[in-house]
């Protein structure tokens, strides 16, 4: 028997019926959502639409309680769809997107020629199908929305959305324009497309955030404090984590960043309780600053000639001891500091001319033990 399921022929056979399964209480579900849905669930609870309160009701992402809402609402309207999908002949997911075709307007015949197409090739029938009314466009409008989500342990944010039509294609350009922009690694290391359009949101950001910021560093209150935990720290400025005031829980990469653009107190703890308080330890005096950027004119990385949002980079980190001193500064652009930098783990070659610089690559080594 056991050996049975572990053969790949069971094994899909076993895959394709939880599928079933699935697509079965999926339903269930949806019948339930449409009964909840007309007697205003949503409202009653306090929340803003019925898809908002499937995703807090249930703990599941957006997306797929939209789905399921979405499904919900069409289920009563084509019965002979529903009745196959209870019989377990089709899927959720197709019953789903052939309602939607359905609903488009598409007569029986596309609906029965859909039964030949894959799912991707369902949805865009249904895209040529659709003539978009005011409804529709009220509907996409009513259910625009951006979440940002912090993960569980705060080291990283989820960014999920939908946009009206014109409102994601310019959203999209937009980001397609500052992607292009963002350079390949040194060494010809290609960051994906993906990474590139990580980093173009994260400058868009960057520049709305600093709009009004005349270029001598952070502006006044804008100091972060980083807690390093000197008990876990071992001795190695921060290598086993710390924690924004407020914020997210960063590594060794972005508290050097930090530390470069010269807007972070640390504050060291031991047993929970502050015992180190560095003062201005992060910041380069106002006066080091302009005199770095007056004497590199720009990006210091040999061939670069990018001078978007300049900043003084310290060549030996300040977690290993690397001073103010102008000599120990060197002017990148967002590109080599940021993105190269502070997330690829590159290095400013000591040995590299002052105005032509090199990088180099540092593995990352390991990780410290987790904290249970
Ligand atoms: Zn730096
Ligand atoms: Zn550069």
């Amino acid at each position: 028997m056991l050996l049975m399921t572990c053969h790949p022929a069971s094994m899909k056979e076993e895959l394709r019926d939880l599928e079933t399964q699935i697509s079965e209480l999926r339903l269930r579900q949806a019948v339930i959502v449409n009964e909840l849905d007309k007697i205003n669930t949503a409202g009653a609870d306090g929340h803003r639409s019925m898809p908002d309160w499937v995703s807090s009701w249930l703990d599941v992402d957006h997306a797929g309680a939209s789905e399921l809402v979405s499904a919900a609402r069409l289920i009563g309207k084509y019965r002979p769809i529903n009745f196959r999908l209870a019989e377990g002949q089709i899927t959720f997911d197709r019953a789903l997107a052939t309602m939607r075709l359905a609903e488009a307007g598409a007569d029986p015949a596309t609906v029965r020629h859909s039964e030949s197409l894959d799912l991707a090739g369902v949805r865009r029938l249904t895209a040529r199908q659709r003539r978009v009314g005011r409804g529709d466009e009220r509907a996409v409008a009513a259910d625009r929305f951006v979440s940002v989500q912090p993960t569980l342990d705060e080291s990283a944010y989820r960014i999920s959305g939908l946009l009206p039509g014109t409102d994601g294609r310019l959203f999209e350009r937009a980001l397609y324009e500052r992607a292009d922009e963002m350079r390949r690694l040194p060494g010809g290391d290609i960051t994906t497309r993906g990474q590139r359009q990580a980093d173009a949101l994260v400058a868009m950001a960057m520049d709305s955030h600093d709009r009004d910021r005349n270029g001598d560093g952070p502006s006044p209150g804008s100091q972060v404090s980083v807690f390093v935990d000197l008990d876990q720290a071992n001795g190695t400025g921060g290598e086993s984590g710390c924690a924004i005031q407020y914020g997210p829980r960063v590594g060794p990469d972005t508290l050097e960043e930090l530390l470069c653009t010269g807007s972070v107190q640390v504050i060291g703890l031991s047993e929970g309780k502050p015992i180190v308080t560095s003062g201005s330890i992060g910041v380069i005096p106002p006066a080091v600053r302009r005199f770095v950027a007056h004497r590199d004119g720009g990006c210091t990385i040999g061939g670069c000639t990018s001078r978007y949002r300049l900043e003084p980079h310290h060549i030996v980190p300040r977690s290993q001891g690397g001073t103010h001193e102008p000599e120990n500064l060197t002017t990148l652009c967002w590109f080599h500091h940021h993105v190269a930098i502070h997330r690829h783990g590159f290095r400013i070659d000591p040995d590299s001319p002052p105005s032509r610089r090199r990088l180099t690559r540092v593995p990352a080594g390991p990780d410290p033990p987790r904290r249970t």
